[in-house]
């Protein structure tokens, strides 16, 4: 039993220590914590294409990011504030940097520069991790 309180006291106070450190080394750690949650997301997939963007086929998304070959992002539902961060199994971490007039609700489409990529995608049903910063006022 007293072992575990010293455990538990050295660890308070190491982590006491240190706090100082990492918020002096990060200014945002003060300002911001992470939120951190999981979702079940119905995920597909596009490509820049006129297939995939009809008319918004210009090479830049909702958020105003310009397209280069090898990006990787997701279009997300209005509730996720572009450069929220999601970790998506096969994917990546990622940002939030397009919409999509049918990503809504449970919805995500991932990017990927050609077509063909997209298609070998497919859908799927996966647990993705969601990483927004709260402000913390
Ligand atoms: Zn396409």
């Amino acid at each position: 039993m007293l072992k575990i309180f010293i455990v538990i006291l050295l660890l308070g106070l190491a982590s006491a220590a240190l706090a100082p450190v990492i918020a002096a080394k990060c200014p945002a750690v003060q300002k911001e914590k992470m939120r951190t949650t999981v979702k079940r997301f119905r995920v597909t997939a596009y490509c820049p294409c006129q297939k995939c963007c009809g008319k918004y086929a210009d090479g830049i998304t909702a958020s105003g990011h310009k397209i280069r070959f090898g990006d990787r992002f997701v279009a997300a539902p209005l509730e996720f504030r572009f450069g929220t961060s999601m970790l998506i199994p096969f994917y990546g971490t990622v940002e939030v940097r397009d919409r999509g007039g049918k990503i809504k609700g449970d919805r995500l489409d991932v990017f990927f520069d050609t077509h063909q990529k997209a298609l070998d995608w497919g859908v799927k049903f996966l647990d993705v991790v969601i990483f927004e910063a709260e402000n913390v006022a």
